[in-house]
Formats: structure tokens, C-alpha cells, sequence
């Protein structure tokens, strides 16, 4: 399997994220990804080849343009009022306050594109992920031209970022605008598989009035986990898009055992939808020692996870996402891919 790759991702390299009361190094840094490609080299799983560029008209498929202006001067912006400090947000509108205006100032705009205060913006964040994106377009061109598989080393990751905001270290959404890049190129039908620990509320609410992407996520039950507001199994979809939406929450200590019946029944929608492409959101943060997760995963399960969606027989690009016990991930990732390696037809 092609694996692509973009050391640009080195420029997402925040100081701290506000995690637990505390201001921690981020858990979401440049090794993560080091340690993926170390693993897929080591791992033999194939060719790595640098992502090309294919500018802002993908991105402005997926986001709002105001969002994408933003994102593009945030730093200069914030550099200007407050200094070199990471750029974090400090309030938001809840309920009985306003969503129809967009701010003028800096700290107003962090807050109205933003959900959380663990995503930082820094120097080089515009850098990184444009960068990300093109990894996974240039994935999606790979299999354009007849690649079965790929695998997009996004970085920092994508699923939870919207149409117009960002938070959970997702700015622009991977996943999403492979998946857009694959409907212009003529797919008629793509499945996105979100296997993340985190529900993929981004995704979800890009696609959710769609009937040609079926939205599929197994997650921390929004109850006990981040991001809390979305994620729960009564959400199946909206006008064109009514049961093209599928949610499986987990409670927290899920393993292998009690997720392989939601894993299964997720395949198995999938392959009633039969559709031209499948987009896997891959986070194995799943895992047992995730600093920040409550899933029980051991390192060869994942290779379970890639043998399920080998069994689709589907064309197949796997997007980056999340995982945070940094020494582990290489490996519990090139288990999903060779995992599907070793056992596709
Ligand atoms: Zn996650």
C-alpha cells in the first residue's frame, strides 16, 4: 500500500494545550506522525511519496470561505495583539447568545470558528494543514489512477473540524475533502468509516443531509467523552441524508469484545450501501495505554480492524486521525493496514 507523506506537518508544533486544569506539552505533536512513517518504513508496507499541491479550490468544497480566511491570517493577527504566544480562544456562544455574527477582532474570531481550547494556532499552522490536505488529495489522485488502496498521513488530524470551525486538533477536515475529491472525480457513492476513539462530529455534520456519503463512527459514548454534543445513536441523518448516518457509542473500558458486534454491524451497512470508495478515519487511539482515551484495545486487535474492512472488498483510502500513546502508534497502525494488506481479496 502507497503510503503518503508531508514533512510540513512538523509545523503544527504547538507549546502547550489546556488539557485536565493543566497546560501540558500538546499530545498531539510532530512525533506522532514521525513515529507512524518509522513504522510503515520499518513495516515494508510500501512506496512513501510526497503529497502534491492542489491549492485552496478542494478545501473551499468542503469549508466555508470566511473560516478559510481566517484560519489563513489568524496568527498575524493574533501575533500583532498578543505576541508569540500559541493563539487559544477563551469563551463561546452558548445557549441564548448569538451565532449570526462573526467578530471583528481577534480573540472574537478564535472563539466563533472554534469549539474548544485544546487546538492551538500557531506560526505554522496554516503550513500544516494545507499541507495535511494535500496528503490526502494526493492519496485520493493515487487511487484516481488506479491505486486499490492508500493510506494519507495526515497530520494534525481532521474529523472533528466543520464546515466553519475547528477544536480537537482538527482544522480542516482530511477526510472530508478526499471525499469530495472523489464524488468530483466521479465516484457516485463513498462510505466514511470513522474508527477513531472521538466521535467524528465534523464529518458527520458536513455529510449529515447527504445521501451519497454514509457516515459511519464507533466512539466514546458522547455521555462520558469529548466532544460531548454530538455522537449519539438517534442521529441517522437529515432530509436526503436520513439513514445515511450511523453512530455507535462505547462506554468507556470497551475492548475488542464488546466492539466487535458494532464493528461488524457497521461492515455490514457499508456493504448494503455498496459504495464506490471507502474512507476509513484512522485513529487508534482506541488503544489500552492512550493517554487521553478509555478503550481497551491491544496492539493485535488493530490488525482485526483492517481484516473487517479488507472483507468489503472495497477500493479503500485510510486517513490519519488520532492516537496519542506516541511509542505505540506506528505500530498499532501499520497492524490496521497490514491487517488489510494480508487479508484483502
Ligand atoms: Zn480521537
Amino acid at each position: 500500500m502507497l503510503t503518503i507523506y508531508s514533512q510540513d506537518h512538523r509545523y503544527q508544533d504547538a507549546r502547550f494545550e489546556l488539557i485536565d486544569g493543566k497546560l501540558l506539552p500538546p499530545f498531539e505533536n510532530p512525533r506522532r506522525a514521525e513515529m507512524v512513517l518509522a513504522q510503515v518504513q520499518q513495516a515494508k508496507l510500501g512506496a512513501v511519496l510526497p503529497a502534491q499541491e492542489y491549492g485552496l479550490e478542494p478545501i473551499l468544497r468542503v469549508h466555508d470561505p470566511g473560516y478559510v480566511a481566517f484560519l489563513q491570517t489568524a496568527w498575524s493577527e493574533w501575533l500583532a495583539a498578543h505576541g508569540d504566544y500559541d493563539a487559544l480562544p477563551l469563551n463561546w456562544a452558548t445557549r441564548t447568545m448569538r451565532h449570526d455574527r462573526v467578530p471583528e477582532t481577534i480573540d472574537g474570531k478564535l472563539s466563533y470558528y472554534s469549539f474548544d481550547a485544546g487546538t492551538p494556532i500557531t506560526a505554522g499552522t496554516w503550513r500544516a494543514i494545507t499541507a495535511a490536505v494535500n496528503v490526502a488529495l494526493t492519496a485520493q489522485q493515487q487511487m484516481q489512477q488506479g491505486a486499490r488502496s492508500a493510506f494519507a498521513l495526515c497530520r494534525p488530524p481532521g474529523h472533528h473540524a466543520a464546515r466553519d470551525f475547528y477544536g480537537g486538533y482538527c482544522f480542516f477536515n482530511n477526510a472530508a475533502v478526499a471525499t469530495e475529491a472523489f464524488r468530483k472525480a466521479g465516484a457516485a457513492r463513498v462510505a466514511i468509516l470513522d474508527v477513531d476513539y472521538h466521535h467524528g462530529n465534523g464529518t458527520q455534520a458536513i455529510f449529515y443531509g447527504r445521501s451519497d456519503v454514509f457516515f459511519l463512527s464507533l466512539h466514546g459514548h458522547p455521555s462520558q467523552e469529548y466532544p460531548y454534543f454530538l455522537g449519539y445513536e438517534d442521529e441517522v441523518g437529515v432530509g436526503a441524508g436520513e439513514g445515511y448516518n450511523r453512530n455507535y457509542p462505547l462506554r468507556w473500558g470497551t475492548d475488542w469484545a464488546s466492539y466487535q458486534t458494532a464493528f461488524a454491524d457497521a461492515i455490514q451497512h457499508i456493504q448494503a450501501y455498496g459504495p464506490d470508495v471507502v474512507v476509513v478515519s484512522l485513529g487508534v487511539d482506541t488503544f489500552e495505554q492512550d493517554p487521553i482515551s478509555k478503550f481497551r484495545f491491544k496492539r493485535e486487535d488493530y490488525c482485526k480492524i483492517g481484516e473487517g474492512i479488507a472483507s468489503l472488498a472495497r477500493p479503500t483510502l485510510f486517513v490519519m486521525e488520532g492516537g496519542y500513546a506516541v511509542e505505540e502508534i506506528g505500530t498499532n497502525v501499520v497492524n490496521v493496514l497490514m491487517g488489510f494488506e494480508n487479508s484483502k481479496k
